[in-house]
């Protein structure tokens, strides 16, 4: 009795663990394609890594591929992606305005399309946007620049220079004007001083977002207007600048006893920038949770998948030319000296001994 009793708990067993094969394979929910721009920016490391682990979690393959800021290899690679039969394509573009010919490739097939934290302009085929609040990224750099020079309470006149982020990626624009609502109505009243005049996205933005160029720029900046002067403040769109704008201002002796550093801003948390932060040179940064936006995202495809519609919070903001793109927009945090360790270590982004 027992004997039998035990043999059917096998065969049963034995059922259970065929009968799961197929289940698994029921759980492959089908092909994911994963386009970023590079991997010289730890950020776009993490957005992959994450996006491909939920991914998974959820039961669905991902092919993930990074084009290393070049725009051909880009679309090479996305055009090989709707190849491979990928039924949803997640792309942070490298020019956003580059992609509408593989787009309509795509959604020959049927393959639906999410922006991926950069708007893809230009193209009907883009069905949602995932990103976070970029207009308060630039409002947030400018607030830090405001509360260090203490410009509400009235200082001032101070130094400025302006950097923006690269003019093909639409996020810069948004970087910038945000920040300049802060900032313009110090420039206007005199409080804060642009020595170059080089304002204007046209005259201060980085292509693709080089901290060479930024420190290229800066090293012109200082020897142009900054011999007899200080420079008060940078604001830098982007931690990978900050760093370059920071070893151009040590170049010439910032950062030294009589020469205090300018305040300088940021975006991303980098490690290195966190590390400047704690050796009080970068003031500040922007810490934007890669782990959310992967989860916004991945939610999006699941929904999209399973003939759900993908929430969404923002159906105004992001016109790309073509029509406006409905948008999930995550919060960014502003990270300085007082609080990085509750906003990146205690979220667990970092261990604290990653950056210190
Ligand atoms: C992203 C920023 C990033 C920048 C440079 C932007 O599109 O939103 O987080 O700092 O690209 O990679």
């Amino acid at each position: 009795m027992k004997r039998n009793f035990l043999k059917a708990s096998l065969a049963g067993l034995a059922f259970a663990i065929v009968g799961f094969t197929p289940l698994a394979n029921a759980q492959d929910k089908g092909l994911i394609a994963i386009s970023m721009p590079t991997k010289s920016s730890a950020r776009w490391i993490a957005d992959g890594a994450n996006m491909v682990k939920y991914f998974k979690d959820k039961g669905y393959k991902t092919d993930l591929q990074y084009a290393d800021d070049d725009i051909p290899n880009q679309l090479a690679q996305i055009e090989n992606m709707v190849t491979k039969g990928s039924k949803v394509l997640v792309i942070a573009a490298i020019d956003g305005t580059t992609l509408s010919d593989v787009l309509q490739k795509a959604a020959d097939k049927g393959v639906k399309v999410i922006a991926y934290d950069r708007l893809i302009k230009g193209s009907k085929n883009v069905d949602y946007y995932a990103t976070f609040d970029n207009f308060q990224v630039g409002v947030l750099q400018a607030q830090s620049i405001e509360a260090a020079l203490g410009l509400k309470s009235g200082k001032g006149p101070f130094n400025i220079e302006l950097f923006g982020g690269s003019p093909d990626d639409n996020n810069a624009f948004f970087f910038y004007n945000g920040a300049m609502s802060v900032l313009e109505p110090y420039i206007k009243s005199g409080k804060l001083v642009v020595r170059s005049k080089q304002m204007g996205m046209d005259k201060v933005g980085t292509l693709r977002w080089d901290g060479a160029v930024a420190q290229a720029r800066m090293d012109n900046l200082l020897s142009a207007y900054y011999t007899k002067d200080r420079v008060d403040a940078v604001l830098s769109p982007y931690d990978g600048l900050s760093i370059g704008i920071l070893s151009s201002l040590k170049g010439v002796g910032y950062g030294s006893g009589s020469q205090p550093m300018p305040v300088v801003s940021g975006q991303d948390a980098e490690v290195p920038s966190v590390k400047s932060i704690l050796r009080k040179e970068q003031t500040s940064t922007v810490f934007k949770d890669t782990r959310e936006l992967a989860k916004v995202t991945v939610a999006m495809v699941d929904a999209m998948l399973s003939g759900k519609t993908p929430e969404v919070n923002d159906t105004k903001t992001y016109n790309n030319g073509i029509k406006v793109v409905p948008s999930y927009l995550l919060k960014p945090v502003s990270v300085d000296a007082s609080n990085w360790k509750q906003v990146l270590v205690d979220s667990g982004y970092y261990k604290e001994s990653q950056v210190k």
